[in-house]
C-alpha cells in the first residue's frame, strides 16, 4: 500500500494524490482543527522526515516556513510535513489552542505523550499529530518556532535558538548555527544553541524519548523582525539538515515556491527596509483567504538569493519608495528588473508605484512614469516637499473602460479609497520603456499647501505598462485598505500575471 493512501485510511480522510501541491490528507476532520498535511515520497529510498508548523497561533514565521518548505524537490526518502498544527490559534494570532477547556490543553505543545505516562495525547489536532507521526515512524523530526525576544540577550525567551538533544545532534546542531548565523548581521540577533532537549510533553520530546528520532526545534524571533527574515531563518537551518541527511541535494534555502507550472499563484510580498504601516497585514490577510493563491514574505536577502525565479507577481507596499530602493541596491533592483522583463509581475501600492516609476535615479524604470515632485519655499514654514499631502484621507476613483477590462470590474466604475501621499503620475517620456495606461483616474485630490491644488485631479489612481515579457500595475492609492476593494487588488495581480 502506497504510504499516503495507507495514512489517509488510517485517519480516515479523503485520499489525494501524493504531489506537494495538494494535501496527501487532513487531521482533525470535522473539528474546527481540520489542517492539511502533506506526504511527499522522492521514490528513492532514504530518511524520513517530519516536519510541523504552526503549533502557537502567534508564531506565523514557522507556518509560513513550513508552507514554503513542502514545495522543495527531494532525492531521496520521504518528507512529512504538516504545516498549520494550530489552525484557530493562527487565525486569532494566540500562542494557545482557542476555546479549548481544559487549561492544561492549551497549549498544543504540551499535548503530548510525556515520557514515563501513558501514550496518550489531548485535543483533536494533537491526538492525529500524534497517531500520524507512530504511523510514519519519523528517523528526523523538525519543529518550525518563535519566541518573543532574543535568547542571547534576554534567557527568558527561547528566540533565536536551536533546541535539540546536544548527545545526538551535537554537530548538526552547529551546522545550522553556523549556516544561519552567516545571514545575521546584527551580533545581538545571533541564534545559539540550547542543547538541553526539548520540554516533556512537546511533540519532539515524544518523537525523541518514544520513536527514538533526532529532533531539532528551531526558534526563531518575531520582535523587531520581518517574517522575511524569520521564514529565511527557519528555510535556512532546515535546509542544512535535509542536506547533511541526503535528503535534498540542492540548496533550497530560496526555494519558496514550487516554480513555473504550479496550480497555484505566487506572490512575493516585499516586507524588507522601507516598508512600513497597515499594508503588508493587509495584503497577507487578503491573499490567504484567496484559494488558488500562496503568498510569502520576501526580503533583499531573498531576491539577491535569486527567490523571484519561483514566484509569479512581486508585491512592493507602501512605506518610502528611495528607501525600498535603497535597501534593495543596485544589484537587487536589477533582480526585480529582469524579473519583470522576463516575465514577472510586479505591482506596487504608494510606495511601490514610486518605486517602480522611471523619474529618480534610485527608481527601477520599469513603467515609463514620472512622478509630481519637488520644493517649495512656504512662508512661515520653510522648505516643503510636494509630494506630501498630508495624512492618509479618502480619496474618488473612477475607472477607464481599460481598467474595467483589465481588473475585472466590470460593474464598478468609481469607487472611494484610501490615500496616503502616493504618486501623481505622468508620462516620463523614456523611449526604452513602453507608454502606460490608466486605468483608473483621481477624481478628487488631497492637497496640503497651495501650489498643489489642482495637480491630483485626472491623474492616474492606477497605472498598467508592459517591459519585455512582464507587466507593471502602480496603484497610488490604498485598495488594499478597503474590502470592498480587495477584488481590485486581486484583479490588478491577476493581470500582471496573465493568469
Ligand atoms: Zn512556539
Amino acid at each position: 500500500m502506497k504510504p499516503c493512501l495507507a495514512a489517509a485510511l488510517i485517519l480516515g480522510c479523503l485520499a489525494l494524490p501524493c504531489v506537494a501541491e495538494q494535501p496527501t490528507g487532513y487531521l482533525a476532520t470535522g473539528t474546527d482543527w481540520r489542517t492539511p498535511y502533506y506526504i511527499i515520497e522522492s521514490g528513492q529510498p532514504g530518511p524520513v522526515v517530519m516536519i510541523v508548523g504552526g503549533m502557537h497561533g502567534n508564531e506565523p514565521a514557522g507556518y509560513r516556513a513550513a508552507e514554503q518548505i513542502r514545495h522543495w524537490p527531494i532525492s531521496r526518502g520521504v518528507l512529512v510535513v504538516v504545516p498549520a498544527l494550530n489552525v484557530p490559534g493562527l487565525e486569532a494570532s494566540t500562542r494557545s489552542m482557542p476555546g479549548i477547556e481544559n487549561e492544561d490543553h492549551r497549549n498544543a505543545n504540551r499535548n503530548f505523550p510525556k515520557t514515563d505516562a501513558p501514550d496518550v495525547a489531548f485535543t483533536p489536532p494533537c491526538i492525529d499529530l500524534w497517531e500520524l507521526t507512530k504511523w510514519v515512524r519519523p528517523d528526523w523530526c523538525v519543529d518550525l518556532h518563535e519566541g518573543y525576544d532574543f535568547h542571547i540577550s534576554n534567557p527568558d525567551s527561547v528566540g533565536s535558538s536551536v533546541i535539540h538533544f546536544a548527545e545526538d545532534t551535537g554537530e548538526l546542531a552547529a551546522a545550522c548555527l553556523e549556516a544561519v548565523n552567516a545571514t545575521v548581521i546584527d551580533l545581538d540577533r545571533r541564534l545559539v544553541p540550547l542543547g538541553r532537549g526539548s520540554v516533556n510533553g512537546s511533540w519532539l520530546r515524544a518523537c525523541h524519548d518514544r520513536l527514538g528520532a533526532d529532533t531539532f526545534c528551531f526558534e526563531t524571533t518575531y520582535k523587531d523582525q520581518p517574517i522575511s527574515t524569520r521564514t529565511r531563518q527557519h528555510r535556512v537551518m532546515t535546509n542544512e539538515v535535509l542536506r547533511a541527511i541526503g535528503m535534498i541535494e540542492t540548496d533550497c534555502a530560496d526555494h519558496v515556491a514550487p516554480g513555473p507550472g504550479a496550480d497555484t499563484t505566487h506572490v512575493g510580498l516585499f516586507d524588507g527596509d522601507g516598508t512600513s504601516g497597515r499594508g503588508i497585514d493587509e495584503l497577507t490577510a487578503l491573499l490567504d483567504t484567496v484559494p488558488g493563491w500562496e503568498v510569502s514574505h520576501i526580503g533583499v536577502a531573498d531576491i539577491l538569493g535569486g527567490v523571484l525565479d519561483r514566484l509569479d507577481v512581486a508585491v512592493f507596499p507602501g512605506g518610502s519608495g528611495s528607501k525600498q530602493a535603497r535597501a534593495l541596491g543596485e544589484d537587487g533592483r536589477r533582480r526585480v528588473r529582469d524579473f519583470v522583463s522576463g516575465g514577472g509581475g510586479y505591482v506596487g501600492v504608494c510606495a511601490g508605484a514610486y518605486l517602480c516609476s522611471a523619474h529618480y535615479s534610485w527608481s527601477l524604470g520599469i513603467l515609463d512614469a514620472a512622478v509630481y515632485t519637488g520644493a517649495i519655499e512656504v512662508p512661515g514654514e520653510g522648505t516643503k516637499q510636494l509630494w506630501y499631502r498630508g495624512g492618509s484621507t479618502m480619496v474618488d476613483v473612477e475607472l477607464t473602460d481599460a481598467g474595467r477590462r483589465a481588473l475585472g470590474m466590470e460593474r464598478q466604475t468609481a469607487f472611494q479609497c484610501r490615500y496616503h501621499n502616493g504618486p501623481i503620475i505622468s508620462p516620463h517620456g523614456d523611449p526604452a520603456i513602453p507608454d502606460y495606461r490608466v486605468l483608473a483616474r483621481f477624481r478628487s485630490e488631497n492637497w496640503r499647501y497651495q501650489a498643489q491644488e489642482g495637480t491630483m485631479v485626472g491623474t492616474p489612481a492606477i497605472a498598467a505598462g508592459e517591459l519585455g515579457a512582464g507587466r507593471v500595475v502602480a496603484i497610488s492609492p490604498h485598495p488594499e485598505s478597503l474590502p470592498e476593494l480587495h477584488d481590485l487588488v486581486l484583479g490588478a495581480l491577476a493581470w500582471t500575471t496573465r493568469r
